[in-house]
């Protein structure tokens, strides 16, 4: 039986036998027992499933993720501590020192220093490509040493729309995966694989737990991409720490995420804690609800000031004055995010008096929360980016960014005309 994809969002991964609870569980515990030494042996060797330690996973996190696997439509998924850390694992999980990513440049700030500084630093090198960049530009960023691409689905937070059936071609073109950070969409509005994606990782703190209590991250592997064309030997020859899984012949088509779990996830043990796995998943319950009123308030508020002669420029991809407005009805139909981005006119000085006089409106740094609330980048999350690299990733230094919530429209739209007002 298959389920549409808002009845996922409350049943998906979880059916529980006779007698069980009804409510996913929180498993507080670090570990399990066995019977025998040779059953635990078999554990070890990958030979067997099972839970023995919650370093690399637990049956709350195992339904979690099960769950948000089915919404993206993946063969596996595995939650992270954060959404740093899966960024961070779904590249090291295929590259090392000595390897090359091309990176969209419009990307969130925190992944750009990943990338740029502490994954440089080992050893990974990055080709950071601009929002309009041609194919033939995209193209010639490719290098032998070239393991994957990364992208952001709707950048936070410039709110780029990517193209990415036309980077799933040109990386598959170079045999390599194509890796995309769908945390702004999620899954209700966008769902990468179904264009071509082999890889899709979230910031499961923004909508998917949309109450802002958990910090928390996840990989997603659609099964999709062929790990045996020869340039990724860590699926295709022996893992010595594993008595030489191979992970292709031993996985299939989950080769990618296993190795996530069983050898990342052992190594750098950035693992999610059952109890943000069970907030997690209290979010997702209404992912579907939420999701839907956050982009019918974002367009309102998006329309409200772009008819408002205080706002320099406003923009949404669900603005038909947007950039992106006909890719984004061709990727998300039914709607993109509740962020929106503006600039209110004058100096920055201007932005930040109508920062401080709004009221419902909270400034905190956070995006994706149920509450609205706005953000000034270029003085917060980016204020280590100088104004090239702002320029390049695009952002203004008089950009807003505000995060919609789903409080009711009219009190929201209040809230931003009396702060108008004042400037
Ligand atoms: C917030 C965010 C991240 C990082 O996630 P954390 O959970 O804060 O570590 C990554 N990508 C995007 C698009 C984000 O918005």
């Amino acid at each position: 039986m298959s389920y549409h994809i808002n009845t996922k969002c409350l049943q998906a991964g979880y059916d529980p036998k006779n007698g069980e609870p009804r409510v996913v569980p929180i498993v507080q515990s670090t570990t399990f027992k066995y019977d025998s030494a040779a059953t635990l042996g078999k554990l070890f060797d990958l030979e067997e499933d099972g839970f023995f330690y919650t370093r690399l996973t637990n049956p709350t996190l195992s339904t979690v993720a099960a769950k948000i696997a089915e919404l993206e439509g993946g063969v596996g998924a595995m939650l992270t501590s954060s959404g740093q850390a899966a960024s961070m694992m779904s590249v090291t999980n295929i590259c090392h020192a000595g390897d090359h990513v091309v990176c969209a440049a419009a990307i969130y700030g925190g992944t750009f220093n990943l990338f740029n500084k502490s994954l440089r630093e080992l050893g990974i090198e990055f080709t950071f490509i601009l929002p309009d960049a041609t194919e033939e530009e995209i193209n010639a960023a490719y290098k032998e040493n070239t393991k994957a691409t990364f992208i952001e689905s709707v950048s936070n937070p410039s709110l780029d729309v990517a193209d990415i059936e036309t980077y799933a071609k040109i990386s598959h073109a170079h045999g390599v995966p194509l890796i995309v950070d769908n945390t702004f969409p999620t899954p209700i509005n966008l769902r990468p694989f179904e264009w071509g994606a082999d890889i899709v990782t979230h910031s499961t703190t923004k909508y998917m737990d949309g109450h802002a209590v958990a910090i928390g991250g996840v990989i997603v592997d659609s099964g999709n991409f062929d790990w045996t064309n020869g340039k990724f030997p860590m699926f295709t020859e022996p893992d010595e720490s594993y008595h030489g899984v191979v992970y292709t012949e031993r996985f299939g088509k989950a080769a990618y995420i296993t190795k996530a779990v069983t050898h990342l996830m052992r190594d750098y043990g950035a693992q999610q804690s059952p109890q943000n796995a069970f907030l997690l998943n209290l979010g997702l319950e209404t992912l579907h609800l939420r999701m839907e009123r956050h982009c019918q308030n974002a367009l309102a508020v998006a329309k409200f000031l772009e008819a408002n002669d205080k706002i320099e420029w406003v923009n949404y991809p669900g603005l038909e004055s947007s950039k992106y407005y006909e890719r984004a009805k061709k990727y998300m139909p039914d709607g993109t995010c509740g962020v929106i981005s503006f600039g209110v006119k004058g100096s920055r000085e201007k932005a930040m008096q109508f920062m401080d006089s709004l009221k419902l409106t909270k400034l905190v740094i956070h995006v994706a929360d149920c509450r609205t609330c706005a953000l000034h980048p270029a003085s917060t999350t980016h204020r280590q980016m100088n104004d090239q690299q702002l320029e390049e990733c695009g952002v203004k230094p008089n950009l807003i960014r505000m995060s919609v919530g789903i409080e009711y429209i009219d009190d929201i739209i209040d809230d931003i005309k009396q702060a108008l007002d004042k400037v």
